[in-house]
């Protein structure tokens, strides 16, 4: 199973699919503040709010 990670910098986020291979209608998904994602119920596209403190850590 592909985990993709999508960052993005507004709570509300559009889905469609993208570029994967599994396309759907498009879909307005909100970021819940709380745990500073969401997950597209269509494609599992997982969207994180970025621009915010981060629980994991940084690799460099
Ligand atoms: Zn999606």
């Amino acid at each position: 199973m592909v985990m993709n990670v999508v960052e993005v910098e507004s709570l509300r986020v559009m889905c469609d699919g993208g570029s994967s291979t599994l396309g759907h209608p498009r879909v307005f998904l909100t970021i819940k503040q709380e745990i500073r994602e969401v997950v597209c119920p269509y494609c599992s596209l997982r969207y994180v709010l970025q621009g915010f403190e981060k629980p994991s850590t940084r690799q460099n």
